[in-house]
């Protein structure tokens, strides 16, 4: 029960150590582990099934490497296929070369971390010798706008006024003026989120999209939300056109397979990574640790 991957794997290659190539037998009992592992890492199923046919076709046949038993070359397989589903090596860089003010929008189900995430953001960006605004356009949970405020005050940024009774659109049309007017170059938008997706949500997203132009959209994702997280990423993507995710809650005891399973749907990359409630908890992502984690 407390075996790690690579035991089990070379339990499965017991008899074919050292000598000989993998066999479509052995590699199917070898996968059959790696399926396991993946799914209880919250990977989407359907992910997980395209996952383990691409790494089936690459390993049968493989000679067996003297250097290597053939459950760490297995392994070695499936870690740099993962990489690459991940986007390892891709530029995942924040893009906000463009004319300023830039507008970034994040966008989520409520609790994903949005709010926080914003603070966390604007917080990196001022350490990128940036001048960024925030902005409350959740006006449906009236603590955020303060939540937000709050942040603000800790960091030193500032925070534009607003009131629950404001058209959010109005609030962020707003907010880009001023920002424009005031010499800031970046503006985080925190818009509001629910506990699910529907269309009143996804109008306003969309409306407010319109409205400012943002070069990034960041689809704010709860590591912990395990296989419905393509369902919901979808909806965003396909409403929105995300331009990346923030993974959160990484700190917790969730592997992270709903990042591979976001990428892998929308084809997004995860920009960071989400790792404590305090505001210098916030990492530029790396996939490869990510798949470390994953295979423990
Ligand atoms: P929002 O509704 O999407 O704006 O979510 P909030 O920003 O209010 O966050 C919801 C809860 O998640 C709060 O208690 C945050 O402190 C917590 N949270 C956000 N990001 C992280 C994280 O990376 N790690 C942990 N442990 N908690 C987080």
């Amino acid at each position: 029960m407390f075996e790690n991957l690579s035991d089990k794997l070379d339990l499965v290659f017991k008899k074919l150590r050292g000598q000989g190539v993998m066999t479509e037998e052995n590699v199917k009992d070898a996968l059959r582990e790696v399926r396991l592992v993946l799914l209880e890492a919250d990977v989407n199923f359907k992910v997980v099934k395209d996952f383990v046919e691409k790494v089936r076709s690459r390993a049968v046949g493989t000679e067996v490497l003297q250097s290597l038993t053939p459950g760490q070359q297995v392994i070695k397989i499936v870690h740099d296929e993962l990489v690459a589903l991940m986007g390892g090596g891709e530029d995942n860089s924040l893009d906000l070369a463009a004319k300023p003010p830039v507008a970034i929008m994040m966008v989520g189900l409520q609790g994903a971390g949005k709010t926080t995430t914003c603070g966390k953001l604007a917080r990196y960006l001022k350490s990128q010798r940036r001048r960024p605004l925030l902005v409350p356009a959740d006006v449906y949970r009236p603590a955020a706008i303060e939540q937000l405020k709050t942040l603000g005050r800790q960091l030193s940024i500032e925070v534009v006024d607003a009131r629950a009774d404001q058209d959010p659109v109005d609030i962020c049309r707003n907010a880009l003026q001023y920002a424009e007017r005031s010499g800031f170059d970046t503006v985080i938008f925190d818009t509001a989120g629910r506990h699910q997706i529907d269309d009143f949500l996804m109008d306003e997203l969309v409306r407010i999209k319109g409205a400012v132009e943002p070069r990034e959209i960041l689809f704010v994702a709860d590591a912990m939300t395990g296989q419905e997280a393509v369902n919901v990423a979808s909806g965003f993507n396909d409403r929105l056109d995300i331009t990346g995710v923030v993974l959160t809650k990484l700190d917790g005891d969730a592997k992270g397979g709903a990042a591979l399973s976001i990428k892998a749907v929308t084809g997004r990359p995860v920009k960071f990574a989400g790792i404590g409630e305090k505001l210098d908890a916030l990492e530029v992502f790396h996939a490869d640790r990510l798949v470390s984690r994953i295979l423990g």
